[in-house]
């Protein structure tokens, strides 16, 4: 084994040779890195030993908490057979288990899998079979190769993803490099341009898309969609039947429906997937983050027999998916993927989230009082809070002032590590949290929004929103 390096030589080393995502080199240089070195359930241990509740699952990516004895247990097992052979023109027994258990598990009518390593090229990979697909269904129709979406959408770093993005911050610079496509507005309630409520916005939110399809149907390929929870938006949540009536909307005009499950998938919402909660089957379904339980980068498109029909034909055809990756169907992934499903089964995960999501609730909705919280957003174990400068005109505070950054470095005071999204603070705990750990999760941000309102030790005269 090599010989520990310690902690301060690493942080050098950190900030003298790597290159952090999303994340302005300039000022993590000047900052000492927090390094995690270990976990255990629902906690992350740094290399000083310190102890922090895992706010965002990693990133989104951790159901069942760090160092489940299942999850280690399947890799190492799987590692005493082989780490990896290819997947292009050979198979391997735990990606062909794991397919069998992802169809079993999926909305009714997908039954094919096709693997690759991250959310990304999980949506390339469907971009581009919707695309494929209606060249070989319908050669006669004529081009039929536009995406439509909705604004604010995320579906990944890569170019085609960003495409059928739409987050200005992130995407805005790269536009010259993106295919064109159609967009619609998302259902963002909170910030509803015509102030209505459900359920009689409904249709106001419906109506532009159905005018999309209508006129410009011929021409679109596929509807993507991040069903129930644009996440990286910041948690918008559709309202109840707008997923069921785009599934309608797209079978009536002939567009294929692109399920990114990649956020909402694994029980994150409180249902296998995000789709389940309204009875919808998509063409093509993205999954990644919590397929491995958030233990190895593995991802899947998961689509229909009808699409996957039209991909046959004699060599020579070359109705061939000519498309891969290195590590496609990785043996490492798939079997902890495997164990994950496992996890789901014998600890019944999905029937003990039912209470949790609801104490989360009870515990988020005293926040609504505190000065700055405009808006708590919940589904399943997804929740998220909007600050604002004003509640009652819902002003959005400037994002110079940092204030999701801000409230994460009081809450990493206080042991809990959060990664906000411009104004909003994202929590997202492993689903196996336990009561106690939700609670001083909500806790901990309950104090530090708090003190990020009022300067610490200022007079009451002189309490004020510090923005
Ligand atoms: C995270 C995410 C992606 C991208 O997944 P990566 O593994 O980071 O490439 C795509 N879609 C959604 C909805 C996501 O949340």
């Amino acid at each position: 084994m090599a010989p520990r390096t310690p902690p301060d030589t690493l942080a050098d080393w950190d900030r003298k040779y790597l290159w952090h995502p999303f994340t302005q080199m300039q000022e993590w240089e000047q900052e000492a890195p927090l390094i995690i070195e270990r976990g255990k359930g629902a906690y992350l241990i740094d290399t000083q030993g310190r102890k922090y509740l895992d706010g965002t699952s990693s990133i989104w990516v951790n159901l069942h908490g760090h160092r489940h004895p299942t999850l280690d247990r399947a890799i190492k097992n799987q590692l005493d057979k082989i780490a990896h052979s290819t997947f292009l023109g050979l198979s391997n027994p735990p990606a062909i288990q794991l397919a069998r258990e992802l169809i079993r598990i999926a909305p009714k009518g997908l039954k094919r899998v096709f693997y690759s390593d991250n959310g990304s090229t999980a949506v390339e990979v469907a971009l581009k079979m919707a695309v494929q697909y209606w060249q070989q269904r319908h050669p006669e129709a004529g081009p039929k190769h536009t995406f439509l979406h909705l604004k604010l959408a995320y579906h990944g770093d890569t170019i085609g993803a960003i495409s059928v993005g739409n987050i200005e911050l992130f995407h805005g610079r790269f536009k010259p490099l993106l295919f064109p496509t159609l967009d619609a507005e998302p259902p963002y309630c909170y910030r509803c341009p015509l102030a209505l409520t459900y359920p009689s916005c409904h249709m106001a939110c419906l109506d532009p898309i159905e005018q999309l399809l209508k006129t410009r149907h011929r021409e679109i390929a596929g509807f993507v969609i991040e069903p129930l929870v644009q996440a990286a938006a910041g948690m918008i949540m559709s309202p109840p039947g707008y997923l069921k009536r785009i599934r309608e909307l797209c079978t009536q005009y002939n567009v294929l429906l692109i399920a990114d499950e990649v956020a909402t998938g694994f029980g994150r919402t409180g249902k296998m997937f995000a789709c389940q909660h309204e009875g919808v089957t998509p063409d093509l379904m993205a999954i990644s983050k919590g397929l491995t339980g958030g233990y190895m980068p593995l991802a899947a498109t998961l689509t229909t027999e009808a699409i996957y029909s039209a991909f046959l034909g004699k060599y020579e055809e070359f109705k061939t998916f000519f498309h891969g990756h290195s590590y496609t169907g990785n043996p490492l992934g798939c079997a902890v993927a495997l164990a994950n499903l496992e996890v789901f089964r014998t600890e019944k995960t999905l029937a003990g989230l039912r209470p949790k999501v609801a104490l989360l609730k009870r515990l988020l909705k005293p926040l609504a009082d505190l000065p700055l919280v405009g808006d708590i957003r919940q589904r399943g174990m997804m929740a998220s809070i909007e600050l604002v400068q004003n509640k009652t005109t819902r002003e959005a505070i400037p994002l110079q002032a940092r204030i999701g950054h801000r409230v994460a470095m009081e809450a990493r005071l206080r042991g809990l590590l959060l990664r906000p999204i411009g104004n909003v603070i994202v929590l997202m705990p492993p689903l196996s949290s336990t009561r106690d750990q939700l609670s001083r999760m909500v806790e901990i941000l309950a104090d530090s929004i708090d003190t990020c309102t009022h300067p610490i030790g200022a007079p009451d005269a002189a309490r004020s929103p510090v923005l």
